[in-house]
């Protein structure tokens, strides 16, 4: 992601900061070092801080850090606006690659002819080609189903709220996580943007302001006055999630069907890596990453 950043060009209102991972009760916080040093093993740079340290890196925290025991640092963390990302992108694609992108557009069915797909049934006609890609997200399961391919993939819901931030509030630039409370949080130029939750229901997109509380909760908590909070913008999103969390990739049973899909909570951070990864397969290169247990057979 960052070499495609940079070779690009793409603004996403990035802050390439790190992320902190918040606790508020000292024995949690141990337990969160000891879980994290997995990740640390494996190059991960992390930094401990206790609740001065955290306010001293995020002065946002300074008022409150009495709450805090203290934070694991991810430095290699970042956030930006995926949407911003993903419109940049397009915009790259369609100028530079003479990419045709058709929003609006449905696709109801996979045609499949043997081993082979020979088309997909769309809201706008059969669209045929030499390779098809699978990246639907949660549509995914839904669409491969037309050709008999079955792809354990499952929604789960998640509350997105976005606050336009008060002129000289106390706003924290660095994202990150209460991992009592189970809220991220992640500055978006002039916007604060809070995530909570994940749920069990189905393909339901609906939401009522109750489930926006944990989040308003935390928000007047942590960053009393960073934004307006009687301004948001609310929506419900589905994460695609597999059973065992990694994605699937790659071919299934059709010679020329790729699929990209179930990245769950982690899908915009994998994004340019796993699409780097089917591209390889698709011109016959060997991925940089072993597949095994990132395949649909696993
Ligand atoms: C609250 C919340 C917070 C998150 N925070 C993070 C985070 O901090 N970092 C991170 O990396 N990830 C995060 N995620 C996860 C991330 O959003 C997903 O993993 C990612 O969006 C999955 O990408 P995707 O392209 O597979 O699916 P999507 O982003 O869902 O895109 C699939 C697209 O396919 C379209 N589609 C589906 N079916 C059809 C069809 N039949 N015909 C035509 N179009 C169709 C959909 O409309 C959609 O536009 C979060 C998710 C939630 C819900």
């Amino acid at each position: 992601m960052t070499e495609l950043v940079r070779a690009e060009g793409i603004e996403y209102q990035a802050i390439t900061r790190g992320a902190l991972y918040l606790h508020r009760d000292p024995a949690e916080l141990e337990a969160g070092i000891k879980k994290m040093a997995l990740l640390a093993e494996h190059g991960q740079k992390q930094e401990i801080l206790d609740g001065n340290g955290v306010a001293r890196l995020e002065p946002a925290f300074e008022p409150v850090k009495g709450k805090i025991a203290g934070a694991i640092r991810d430095v290699g963390d970042s956030s930006g606006d995926s949407r911003l990302f993903s419109e940049e992108l397009a915009r790259v694609c369609r100028d530079k690659h003479g990419v045709t992108v058709r929003l609006g557009t449905r696709v109801t069915a996979l045609r499949a002819d043997g081993d082979r797909i020979d088309g997909v049934v769309t809201s706008a006609g059969v669209l045929t080609a030499d390779a098809y890609v699978l990246a639907l997200g949660v549509g995914a399961p839904i669409v491969a189903r037309t050709a008999g391919v079955r792809l354990p993939i499952y929604p789960a819901k998640g509350y997105s709220s976005t606050f336009p931030l008060k002129p000289g509030g106390l706003a924290p630039m660095i994202s990150g996580v209460d991992e009592q409370w189970l809220v991220g949080w992640s500055r978006l130029g002039d916007r604060l943007r809070l995530t909570s939750t994940a749920e069990f229901a189905g393909y339901d997109w609906g939401w009522t302001p109750r489930d926006f509380n944990n989040i308003l909760r935390l928000a007047r908590d942590l960053f009393p006055d960073a934004a307006d909070y009687t301004r948001g913008e609310y929506r419900a999103c589905l994460r695609p999630m597999t059973p065992d969390g990694p994605p699937i990739l790659g071919l299934g049973r059709h010679r020329n069907l790729f699929l990209n899909c179930g990245h769950g909570h982690m899908g915009w951070t994998m994004a340019c890596g796993t699409a780097r990864i089917v591209t390889d397969l698709m011109i016959g290169r060997m991925p940089d990453l072993d597949l095994d247990g990132l395949t649909v057979r696993r």
